[in-house]
């Protein structure tokens, strides 16, 4: 199966130092949800890998997060798209969990869940732990220039980032680049 996996804030919708804590604060970035659309469309499943330390944090609780994926779902059937599934990390760092990216606790989970060695699987992001979660599981890694990964525009990396990442200007970019991709081997 092809399977892309997807930082949530940052990357598909606007992050906030004080937290995404409702449905309201969960704003789609430009583009976003018409680029998951454009990947299912073209055969991808689409996962998303979310650290949601404001849970432990007692800043939000489960049903409100599940309200803000029910928003994200309803826009983006909208326009066509859909996530599989939103695996999440809801420890605060003094948990020193196994899932908290850039340990990558939810990347097992995921490959578990599905059966598929993650080995090559596009992952996405907006930050160093995002990379990092996936590159330890063997996962193909790309950096989006939105959220915290606009302070790298125009900028090159820092040596934190594994030298095969892959940076896009945003979630739109990236899609174009898996299913063009596609398209040149084919
Ligand atoms: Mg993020
Ligand atoms: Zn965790």
């Amino acid at each position: 199966m092809k399977l892309v996996i997807i930082d949530r804030d940052g990357t598909i919708n606007h992050d906030s130092d004080d937290y995404i804590k409702s449905p309201e604060e969960w704003v789609p970035l430009p583009g976003a949800l018409e680029a998951i659309a454009r990947l299912n469309h073209a055969g991808w499943h689409v996962v998303v890998a979310s650290n949601q330390s404001g849970l432990g944090r007692g800043l939000f609780d489960v049903s409100t997060f599940n309200a803000m994926h029910a928003k994200m779902q309803k826009l983006l059937a909208a326009v066509g798209g859909r996530v599989d599934a939103i695996f999440y990390c809801p420890h605060t760092p003094d948990e020193a969990c196994h899932c908290r990216k850039p340990e990558p606790g939810l990347f097992e989970q995921i490959g578990e869940r599905y059966g598929v060695e993650l080995r090559g699987v596009p992952a996405v992001g907006d930050s160093a732990r995002d990379v990092l979660a996936g590159v330890a599981v063997g996962c193909e890694p790309h950096l989006v220039l939105t959220g915290k990964g606009a302070a790298y525009r125009g900028r090159s990396l820092p040596e934190t980032f594994p030298a095969e990442t892959r940076v896009h200007a945003d979630l739109a970019a990236f899609a174009d680049f898996l299913i063009t991709r596609e398209t040149v081997v084919a």
